[in-house]
């Protein structure tokens, strides 16, 4: 570990009640969040109460704290369950170190050089319900990856109390949206001692006044977490809830959100003795965090031409946004609140301190987080091929006279962690056919292996996959159902009469208008004619949240749900309420066919098809971020972007054409044993192709070889855009 984590002084959470001696160690691997991850630990704790288990939504202290003692008394004379408890108390203590590694065979060197990472959200479990979507989520990939890679990373965000949100649907299909507190006695976060007895550990001034800051932290796998917290009693009330929401509140508030995450997370690493060597902003929110750096150098002595120069040098910067009205900006008078003469410090003007910011094509009054943070990083990455197209177009402005290919910006292309995202029985099916070592591979021929998978068993796990999934919509809907949150008439638009012989549909994601979730419907009667097929039926099953300040993206969510109470459908269209991780490991792993259909060039990469990929489960989806990469002809469908198509008709168009044509058939294609053998190559093209390039080991070792091993080893780059 690279961190000190100190004991608090006053444990926030209520204990877990007394284990079984021979079980105490329970307590400490609920306590690691990578017990997520690690597949004995999973199944130990599901083996404590496999319905229970369900219900908890998988939260091991939860579970601890719920479980009859008896039945752990039980559990610790049963040679099974303790042998598997020895195997996985055996795995977290070797979690410990980091000495065989991959990060510490390849970069001896670099053993304990600290990587800060920074991101405004994190998405580890749907226990702790800090992240809303995508890039989230895929910070959560990068710092399990980094674990398991043995990459001392460390990394800084915000502890939302009141999380992002539940959503419920009403019967009129609009989105109810409540906040999702957390609930500090079920998650693994703690706090960590102030300054001097205080609760506080750093202080961060803004807009006039001081807002002092606690850090709480927890452990995903070696790496620690840091979230910064402004509810003390000590704060002005309203800079108390500052920090309690994600993505709400307007930019007022997102201002101040970056501002206290940016210069408050440096300060939190040096109070608590960390020093990194590189520091990687995900995303531009995180732009702040180099300005602090710039600030304190100038504060050591060093001229601010000086600091930028060092600060560049040791900052990655990974954009994610594909249209510029998509970029965080503020307006330059709320900035220069924001940080309160803070360029006093570092001896320059307002003016100077503004042109960090600065966007040739924003204008003069905007102060731009990805201009921002492009200046103040050497490395800067997009994370598809094509978004790094993308990018270098939309940045060619901060390099005057360069032509745009020749932008100093690469791209990383997003992957995700496999052990989080490919359910267990894929995996032991790979382990059976690959041999122990190949989770731990990116070898492409180990891949090649994968289309000698037998079909049989290929089949038989996904059904029984697919068969988990409609049993959990059910069995939710019944819960609903039964204390009132749903309907009579939402039952069946729950998913509840799903037939799990029948080709499946998945479409989950945010209702943002681009990703086009309503496009199936653009010809009503078509679409029910392929689903109420009786011979060859298909089911669509939607889930997703829309941003709760979204009005058109949650229109769009109304028009999807009235259709899955239309009878033109026969049931068989469903929308699953409360989108979050949980409910996407289900919905990748059991249905049959993951369906995309953003605007192009809107989806800068995408991730959830990947990870329906790694399971099995084919994606049609239009040519945008990683499926311009990922699409090869074999391993599902694409859908070419059509010049003038706004509207999506010619879209829509190929989609019915695709389905009617190529894929229904497929799927329906049965031999003699009832095995749609085409089909089944299709899903072994899928597992292939995720497996060989779209992994977070394949993205984490790339940023670590091309991203944070230069910057920490000083390559000079001749590439500095003009910072004045
Ligand atoms: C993976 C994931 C996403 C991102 O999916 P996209 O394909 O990028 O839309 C969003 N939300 C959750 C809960 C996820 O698991």
């Amino acid at each position: 570990m690279t961190a000190p984590v100190e004991t608090p002084s006053a444990p926030s959470t209520p204990d877990t009640p007394r284990l079984p001696a021979r079980l105490e160690g329970l307590a400490q691997l609920a306590r690691n969040l990578a017990w997520s991850w690690n597949r004995e630990a999973r199944m130990l704790f599901r083996a404590i109460d496999d319905g229970l288990w369900h219900r908890l939504r998988h939260n091991p202290i939860r579970m601890l704290q719920t479980v009859a003692p008896a039945r752990l008394q039980e559990l610790a004379s049963d040679p099974t369950f303790c042998a598997r408890y020895d195997r996985a108390m055996q795995w977290l203590a070797a979690e410990r170190s980091d000495e065989h590694t991959w990060y510490t065979r390849t970069f001896p060197e670099l053993r304990g050089r600290t990587v800060a990472y920074f991101c405004a959200e994190f998405g580890i479990h749907n226990s702790v319900p800090i992240y809303s979507g995508g890039l989230g989520v895929l910070a959560g990939d990068h710092l399990k990856t980094a674990s398991d890679l043995g990459i001392p990373l460390v990394a800084v965000g915000i502890l939302y109390r009141n999380g992002y949100f539940d959503q419920r649907i009403r019967v009129d299909g609009w989105q109810e949206d409540s906040d999702a507190r957390i609930d500090f006695g079920a998650v693994p976060i703690r706090p960590l001692p102030g300054k001097d007895g205080a609760p506080h550990l750093v202080t961060v001034r803004t807009f006039g006044r001081d807002i002092n800051i606690r850090v709480w932290t927890m452990q995903v796998g070696r790496v620690p977490v840091y979230l910064l917290d402004s509810d003390l009693e000590s704060n002005h009330p309203d800079d108390r809830p500052l920090l309690s929401k994600l993505y709400s509140g307007g930019p007022a508030m997102r201002l101040r959100q970056e501002w206290l995450l940016g210069v408050g997370g440096v300060r939190a690493l040096r109070a608590l003795g960390i020093a990194p060597a590189a520091w990687h902003a995900n995303e531009g929110h995180a732009a702040f965090m180099m300005v602090e750096r710039v600030r304190e150098l100038c504060t050591q002595g060093m001229s601010y031409t000086e600091a930028v120069r060092s600060v560049r040098n040791a900052s990655v910067f990974t954009t994610h946004t594909p249209v510029p009205a998509g970029h965080d900006h503020f307006g330059v008078q709320e900035v220069l609140q924001c940080a309160d003469g803070v360029w006093t410090e570092m001896g320059i003007d307002a003016e100077t301190f503004l042109r960090i910011g600065y966007n040739p094509g924003s204008g003069a009054s905007v102060y731009h987080m990805t201009a921002a943070s492009i200046r103040l990083s050497r490395r800067v990455n997009a994370v598809s091929r094509r978004h790094g197209i993308v990018t270098r177009d939309m940045s060619q402005a901060l390099w005057p006279g360069r032509a745009a290919d020749q932008v100093p910006v690469g791209h990383v292309t997003n992957g995700v962690h496999l052990a989080t995202w490919m359910s267990n029985p894929v995996m032991k099916l790979l382990d059976e056919h690959l041999g122990p070592a190949w989770g731990y591979s990116n070898d492409p021929a180990l891949w090649e292996q994968v289309l000698t998978l037998d079909d049989e068993r290929l089949w038989y796990t996904h059904m029984r996959l697919k068969h988990t999934l409609m049993r959990q919509m059910r069995e939710e809907a019944r819960r609903a159902f039964a204390r009132g949150s749903m309907e009579v008439q939402q039952l069946v638009g729950a998913g509840t009469l799903l037939d799990p012989s029948a080709l499946t549909i998945g479409f989950a994601r945010r209702f943002a208008t681009y990703k086009r979730a309503s496009l199936i419907f653009r010809d009503v009667e078509r679409l029910a004619r392929l689903v109420t097929n009786s011979a060859r039926p298909v089911q669509i099953v939607f889930a997703g949240k829309a941003h709760p300040a979204d009005t058109p993206g949650k229109q769009v969510l109304q028009s999807v749900y009235q259709f899955t109470r239309d009878p033109r459908f026969e049931g068989r269209v469903a929308f699953v309420e409360d989108y979050g991780m949980h409910l996407a490991h289900l919905l990748v792993q059991g249905v049959d066919l993951w369906m995309n259909l953003p605007r192009v060039p809107l989806e800068a990469s995408g991730t959830s098809g990947m990870k329906a990929a790694l399971n099995g489960v084919p994606q049609l989806s239009t040519v945008d971020g990683w499926w311009e990469e990922g699409y090869d002809g074999t391993n599902g469908w694409s859908i070419e972007p059509e010049v003038d198509d706004d509207a999506g008709d010619r879209t829509a168009e190929r989609l019915y054409t695709l389905l009617e044509q190529e894929v229904v058939p497929r799927y329906y294609d049965h031999d003699r044993n009832e095995l749609p053998r085409r089909w089944l190559t299709t899903m072994k093209h899928a597992i292939r192709v995720a497996g060989q390039q779209f992994t977070a080991r394949r993205m984490v070792e790339q940023y670590a070889r091309a991203y944070y091993a230069p910057s920490i080893l000083g390559d000079a780059l001749p590439d500095d855009p003009p910072t004045g």
